[in-house]
C-alpha cells in the first residue's frame, strides 16, 4: 500500500503540493483527479523519487520510500507517461522487453509474454513487433508505453495522463483493454487524470485534488452522489 503521509512540496515560497495524506488501495485503481495545476504530477513524481518533497513522507507498504534503494524504487514501481520516450533504436518488441531482458529473465519466455502484451494493448504482434518507434502513431507509440511498463511488471504503477495522446476512439479502446489487463493482474494503479469522465470510469477510487490539497476521496458513486 501506499500512503502518503503530511506530504509536501514548495517550489520558492508556493506550495505545489500541501499536506497531503492519502492511501491508495492495493489492487485496485485510484484515478488522482484535478485541475491543470493543482499538483497531480508532483504528487505521482514523489512516490518514485523523482521528485524529493520538501515535507511529509512517503510510506510504501510501511517503509518510507526516502530510505529505499532507487534501484529497488525503480523494480517496484512502474511509471507511465504521456511522452514515453521509446528508445528509438530498439524495436517495439525489443523496446517491450528491456526491464525484463536488464534483469534477466528468461528470454523465450520474454519473448511470449512480449507478443501476449501487444496483444493486450490492441497492436498484432506480427504487424507491430519489428516496427521501429519513429513507424508508429502517437497513439500507437502509447501502446507501446503501456505494455513496456506491465513487461516489467511491477507491483505498483503510476501513469501520468496515459491515454492523453490518443483519439476518442482509441482512447476509449485502450482504455477498456486497460481495465481488462487489470481485472487480471491486479496491480496498484495510481492514474493521474484532469478528465472527470476518465476518472470515474477507470478508477475503483477517485481522490480529488485542489491546489495542492486533498479536496475528496472515495469511489465514484461518493463522488458523483449528490446529497
Ligand atoms: P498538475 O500535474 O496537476 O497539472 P503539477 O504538479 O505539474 O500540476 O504542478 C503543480 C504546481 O506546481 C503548478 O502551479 C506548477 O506551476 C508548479 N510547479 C511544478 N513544477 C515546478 C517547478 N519545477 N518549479 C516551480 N514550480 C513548479
Ligand atoms: P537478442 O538477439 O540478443 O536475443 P533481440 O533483439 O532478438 O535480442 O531481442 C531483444 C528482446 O526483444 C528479447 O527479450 C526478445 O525476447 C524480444 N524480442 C525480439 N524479437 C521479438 C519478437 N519477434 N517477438 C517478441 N519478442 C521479441
Amino acid at each position: 500500500m501506499i500512503t502518503l503521509s503530511h506530504l509536501e512540496k514548495k517550489y520558492g515560497d508556493t506550495y505545489a503540493v500541501k499536506d497531503l495524506s492519502l492511501s491508495f488501495p492495493d489492487a485496485a485503481i485510484t484515478a488522482l483527479l484535478g485541475p491543470s495545476g493543482c499538483g497531480k504530477t508532483t504528487t505521482l513524481r514523489m512516490i518514485n523519487r523523482l521528485i524529493e518533497p520538501s515535507g511529509g513522507q512517503v510510506l510504501l507498504d510501511g517503509q518510507d520510500a526516502a530510505r529505499l534503494k532507487p534501484e529497488a524504487l525503480r523494480r517496484g514501481i512502474g511509471y507511465v507517461i504521456q511522452q514515453i520516450g521509446l528508445f528509438p533504436h530498439l524495436s517495439v518488441a525489443q523496446n517491450v522487453a528491456t526491464v525484463p531482458d536488464l534483469l534477466g529473465r528468461d528470454r523465450a519466455q520474454t519473448r511470449r509474454r512480449v507478443d501476449e502484451l501487444l496483444a493486450l494493448v490492441g497492436l498484432e504482434p506480427s504487424v507491430y513487433r519489428d516496427k521501429r518507434p519513429a513507424e508508429l502513431s502517437g497513439g500507437q507509440a502509447q501502446r507501446v508505453g503501456v505494455a513496456r511498463a506491465l513487461a516489467a511488471d511491477p507491483p505498483v504503477l503510476l501513469m501520468d495522463e496515459p491515454f492523453g495522446a490518443l483519439d476518442p476512439i482509441a482512447r476509449d479502446e485502450v482504455q477498456e483493454r486497460f481495465l481488462n489487463i487489470q481485472r487480471e493482474l491486479k496491480k496498484t494503479v495510481v492514474i493521474v487524470s484532469h478528465d472527470i469522465d476518465e476518472a470515474l470510469r477507470m478508477g475503483d477510487y477517485v481522490a480529488l485534488m485542489q491546489s495542492g490539497q486533498l479536496a475528496q476521496f472515495g469511489t465514484p458513486d461518493d463522488l458523483v452522489r449528490r446529497p
